[in-house]
């Protein structure tokens, strides 16, 4: 969720009870409602929300979604809470997943990538080709290193696992297991993230690295380029 003090939107809501509590605290009413792809677990709760609120929903132009919405394909813009939303066509996890890109939320750039990107990982391919995937990684991973990278799950302490195991000379990647791990501890949430983070430490935006390729060929003696390698690391974390 995202609010102004006085109006919110939220990305994703697969449970609209939450969101509910959260507006009510606030004080907030809900304008928009801005969905990723088709699971369930991101789209369960818009029905009852948009029932309730009267928000606006939108959504990828291609997928099963929760009617009425605005459907929205690459390079598409839509304006929440005063600020411009920009639509980038992430395919890989479902086929038709978009994700939302604000250039300038009050100073910062903000990612909403939905099961794309998570820290420390990415999403399974569940409808997207390797290559579909890692081609959609790179459009998220070329936007500016600022940008706070919003996931919709917190998978990071499983993903930074599988992370060590494969890139196990990567001292950002440690100094960041011992941050995330103290996070969790504490019951704080490890996201967002940034850009500028992942980059260093994310075994699937790292797969032209010679140690991820190395690690790669581990598991699969016929990885050898960046989509072989990425393919590769997605089979065995499916597996680990
Ligand atoms: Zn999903």
């Amino acid at each position: 969720m995202l609010h102004d003090e006085r109006r919110a939107l939220v990305v994703d809501p697969g449970d609209p009870q939450p969101v509910l509590e959260a507006l009510q605290h606030l004080g907030v009413k809900l304008e928009a409602i801005l969905v990723t792809h088709h699971h369930l677990d991101h789209t369960g709760g818009v029905d009852a929300l948009r029932a309730s609120t009267g928000a606006s929903v939108w959504g990828p132009l291609n997928e099963k979604m929760p009617e009425p919405l605005t459907r929205l394909k690459d390079g598409d813009q839509l304006m929440a809470l005063d600020l411009v939303f920009k639509v980038i066509d992430v395919p890989g996890h479902t086929a038709g997943h978009i994700a939302y890109f604000c250039e300038n939320a009050n100073g910062t750039p903000l990612l909403f990538c939905g099961d794309t990107l998570f820290s420390a990982g990415c999403g399974r391919l569940f409808e997207g080709t390797p290559s579909q995937m890692l081609a959609s990684l790179d459009r998220l991973a070329a936007l500016p290193e600022t940008t706070r990278v919003c996931c919709t799950h917190e998978y990071t302490l499983s993903n930074l696992k599988f992370a060590l195991a494969v890139d196990p000379h990567n001292e950002a990647l440690k100094r960041y297991m011992e941050r995330a791990q103290a996070l969790r501890d504490n019951g704080q949430p490890t996201l967002p993230s940034s850009l500028a983070l992942e980059r260093q430490i994310n075994p699937f935006l790292r797969t032209r690295q010679p140690a991820l390729i190395q690690a790669a060929r581990s598991f699969d003696a016929k990885a050898h380029d960046d989509v072989s390698t990425f393919a590769a690391l997605r089979q065995w974390k499916n597996q680990f």
